[in-house]
């Protein structure tokens, strides 16, 4: 005859989160086991492919983990995969200097048609020397945030995307 199971838990719906399988224990008696849900591997945003190099978990079991598990160290890692990052960073790369041969462009253009009325080289001139003579102190200061600006902007871009 065959012996009759009991749940061992109070839940006695066949729902997908109390599934069980039976087991026989070493006693002889079969007795219940419960299944917990399958663990899955984090995929890429944007391609969808599985990551590599992070232990699958249930999301339960995560804040129980170290953070090795559970990423790459990688600047988006454990969010998309290399390949993908990559594409990212050189496109933002390209972009940027893009921008840059935008600007230099423009400069070449606003420089050409000046030189041939001399008017506007004098207020240049005049609006570098004043702001030197005010603040005596912190000449250098200004001088070095007023030149990167176009260069280094650009590249606070490309880190943040990173
Ligand atoms: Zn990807």
């Amino acid at each position: 005859m065959v012996q009759r199971l009991t749940l061992r838990r109070r839940l006695s719906y066949n729902t997908r989160s109390n599934k069980r399988r039976i087991v026989r224990t070493p006693g002889g008696r079969l007795v219940y086991q419960y299944v917990k849900k399958n663990p899955t591997v984090p995929r890429c945003g944007q391609c969808k492919e599985k990551l590599h190099g992070i232990t699958p978990s249930r999301p339960s079991e995560r804040p129980r983990m170290s953070k090795r598990l559970k990423t790459v160290s990688r600047t988006y890692g454990g969010v998309l995969c290399h390949s993908c990052l990559r594409d990212r960073i050189v496109r933002a790369f390209l972009i940027e200097e893009q921008k840059i041969v935008k600007a230099l462009k423009s400069q070449r253009e606003a420089l050409v048609k000046p030189v041939k009325k001399v008017v506007e080289k004098k207020p240049v001139k005049a609006a570098a020397k004043k702001p030197t003579g005010k603040t005596a102190g912190k000449p250098g200061a200004k001088a070095v945030g007023k030149k990167p600006a176009p260069k280094g902007a650009p590249k606070g871009v490309v880190k943040s995307k990173k």
